[in-house]
Parts: C-alpha cells; sequence; structure tokens
C-alpha cells in the first residue's frame, strides 16, 4: 500500500489550527512577530526555540489566554479571535500541572466535567475512562502530595484531557520529570496521542524532545518562525544557518560558488585550498557568498574516496568521550575546527587516533547543505 500522504503536503486537508499573520507585542517586545501557521488534526505539532523566543505565548494564544494585537485565530474551521478560553474546543496543561492539592486523583479528573455539569453518571464513566487510559485506576483516591512526578503528570494529562478537548495545548509537559522519565514519557505520550487521536501542540525548549516526539515543528527565534517542517526536514535540511544551529551540531563552513551545473554546486572554501562539490537542486550564480552545514556524523575520517564532496586535512585538537560515541574536534590549518562523531564500535583503549594526530576528512556530496543566510 502506498504510504498515506500526510495532511501538510495534501492542498485538499483542512487544518485544525490556522494561525493566520498574528502578531502580539508588550510594548516594544514583539512576543509573537506575524506568525502564519497551519496544523492538521491528530498532529502532534511542536513549538520549539530559545527562552523568550514567544513560543508560551503562541500557545497562550491558541488557549485564548492573550488576544492577538493583528492577525485572526481558527480552530477546526471557526475565528476564535473574540472567544474567552472557556468556550473554546481547547484544554491546556500546564508546566506546573496546576492540580487542586485538596482534591483526590478522581476528582481532579473530574472537576472540569462536574463544572460543564455533566450528568453524574457520565462523569463517573469518563473519569474511569480517564484511569484506564492513563493506567492510574490504584491512584483514584490519592491526592497529589501523595504521587511521584511522573504520577502527578499523568494526572494532569487525564485532567486535561478528560473533556475530551478536540486540541490539546502542552506548556513543556515533561519539564519537571527527571532525565530517565522524561525519555520513558516520550514514548507514552506519543504512543497515546495516537491512540486518542486529539491533536496536541507542545511547548517545548528541548530539540530531543521535539525531534523525538513531533510530527512537525516551528522552529522560532524572537517572535518569528524561522522553519516549520518534519524532524528529519528540519534535521536534514535546515532552512539557514539559525535552524542548523539551533537543532543538533553543525559545522558551518564559509564558501563562494565557483559554478552551478547538473544539480552540483561547486564551491571555494573561505579557509583552506581545494573544492567543495555539493548536491544543489535550485540553482546559484558564480560569485555568490554561502555557509555549508555540515552535521559532525556526516563527515567521515580517512582517506578520501574519488568522488568525494568534499576533504580536508587537520589535527585533532580534542577527544570528547562518550560512551556510545567520540567527539573529535579537528583543526584546519589556519581555518575552522571541525566536530566530527564517531560510534565507538571498538574499545576506546583499542582506537588508534589520539590527540594531535593529522587525519583526514571527507564527505560526500549530500553530506553538506548549501545555505544562503
Ligand atoms: P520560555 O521558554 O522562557 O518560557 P518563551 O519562548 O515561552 O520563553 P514567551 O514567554 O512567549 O517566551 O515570551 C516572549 C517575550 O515576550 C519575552 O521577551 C517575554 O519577556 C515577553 N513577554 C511575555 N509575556 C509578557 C507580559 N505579560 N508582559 C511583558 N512581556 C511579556
Amino acid at each position: 500500500m502506498a504510504p498515506k500522504t500526510p495532511p501538510w503536503q495534501d492542498p485538499d486537508a483542512i487544518p485544525l489550527v490556522r494561525i493566520d499573520g498574528v502578531t502580539r507585542h508588550f510594548g516594544d517586545v514583539y512576543a509573537v512577530d506575524d506568525v502564519s501557521l497551519d496544523i492538521y488534526p491528530g498532529e502532534l505539532f511542536s513549538l520549539l526555540g530559545p527562552s523568550g523566543c514567544g513560543k508560551s505565548t503562541l500557545l497562550r494564544l491558541l488557549a485564548g489566554f492573550e488576544r492577538p494585537d493583528a492577525g485572526r485565530l481558527f480552530i477546526d474551521g471557526v475565528d476564535v479571535t473574540d472567544i474567552p478560553p472557556y468556550a473554546r474546543p481547547v484544554n491546556m496543561m500546564f508546566q506546573s500541572y496546576a492540580l487542586f492539592p485538596h482534591m483526590s486523583v478522581e476528582q481532579n479528573i473530574a472537576f472540569g466535567l462536574k463544572q460543564d455539569r455533566m450528568a453524574r453518571a457520565a462523569i463517573r464513566d469518563r473519569v474511569g475512562e480517564m484511569l484506564t487510559l492513563l493506567k492510574i485506576e490504584q491512584l483514584a483516591r490519592r491526592k497529589p502530595d501523595q504521587l511521584s512526578g511522573g504520577q502527578r503528570q499523568r494526572v494532569a494529562l487525564a485532567r486535561s484531557l478528560a473533556k475530551h478537548p478536540k486540541l490539546l495545548l502542552l506548556d513543556e509537559p515533561l519539564g519537571a520529570l527527571d532525565r530517565k522519565l522524561r525519555e520513558h514519557t516520550q514514548f507514552e505520550l506519543v504512543n497515546l496521542q495516537e491512540q486518542i487521536g486529539t491533536t496536541f501542540v507542545m511547548v517545548t525548549h528541548d530539540q530531543e524532545e521535539a525531534m523525538t516526539m513531533s510530527s512537525r515543528m516551528a522552529v522560532m527565534e524572537a517572535g518569528r518562525i524561522q522553519q516549520i517542517g518534519t524532524p528529519t526536514s528540519v534535521y536534514e535540511y535546515p532552512a539557514n544557518r539559525y535552524c542548523a544551529e539551533f537543532i543538533g551540531a553543525a559545522n558551518l563552513i564559509e564558501a563562494r560558488v565557483i559554478e552551478h551545473a547538473d544539480g552540483m554546486v561547486t564551491l571555494k572554501p573561505a579557509d583552506w585550498d581545494g573544492e567543495l562539490v555539493m548536491a544543489q537542486e535550485t540553482p546559484l550564480v558564480a560569485g555568490t557568498q554561502v555557509t555549508v552545514a555540515l552535521r559532525p556524523e556526516k563527515v567521515r575520517i580517512g582517506t578520501p574516496p574519488d568522488g568525494a564532496g568534499g576533504r580536508v586535512r587537520g589535527r585533532i585538537e580534542d577527544i570528547a568521550y562518550l560512551g556510545d560515541i567520540s567527539i573529535y574536534h579537528v583543526r584546519v590549518p589556519d581555518g575552522p575546527r571541525i566536530q566530527v562523531t564517531q560510534t565507538n564500535l571498538v574499545p576506546r583503549a583499542e582506537q588508534p587516533l589520539t590527540w594531535g594526530d593529522e587525519i583526514d576528512l571527507w564527505w560526500t556530496h549530500r553530506g553538506g547543505v548549501v545555505l544562503l543566510s
């Protein structure tokens, strides 16, 4: 069976969320600056960026806790710009979880349903459904202070899903968990989301978390979206230097275009003699200054084969041994330091490379991406 076209590539797909030219400023600070974005039903969409880039403000705009200064917001085809938070088909899970300390787990989950005046039997069924979904049946009668961090996180999730919102907004949902639990919970949350099909929009500053969990993500900087894409496309084809450096590590090599022909561009690197030949669909004019973003794992150590896309010789300045991989910092004479990662296939003691060694590095035509900005 042919793989299903993802909705963001389907011109007929109807988005669940449409953010259309939205701006929100606080005095001189443009927290969200003319942002447009479509999110489709069933997505787990991440807003990713450093502290202060505006991701929480964008989430709060969707929830209705902030009003835009310009632009419109649509959810499920309805213009919700002027609709208050409680009347939107949306729920928000806060980083603090905001559980009511004096209520039991089941009372916490039932709270929103009671406010909506749902019938008592229906509430009981819904709470039971949520306890089962989150596998917390045995915690139903406990109070929040009798729960671990991970259990509190599940209760908060159960409470925010209880009303079956069309859209769940999550502000750093795993921020309060320690690293091991966080990694485990990332997979659980994705499985849960797939099971129930609710659309999730999640704020995170953790790129690994966004990479692991998202269908797509938006990389933000200073109130603006720099790139929207799947984790793979953002990692493999960053739109610019900012995205290349924010998502994963990247060597940025300055170069000038010599010629472009047959889907290949020939470049002169600024800092060493020789040429780079990189795959490049869009034509580039000779003389254009570009940056090649080269991921450390795409750089190989050893004698370059004929037809390598790029090659350079350098001296090992540093080796960081991380157990599964080692990171080599290789200094090109009078040039940049190039980071190379290698999987440690043999024990460290048996590895031939050490500090001060002169080594050859190379990469393929598709090992790097040519960036114009
Ligand atoms: P973090 O990861 O630190 O939570 P963020 O990306 O979520 O950051 P926002 O909280 O959206 O960023 O803030 C974006 C910018 O808007 C920041 O410069 C912040 O100081 C400013 N800002 C946000 N809310 C207000 C407010 N109520 N009044 C004034 N400035 C605000």
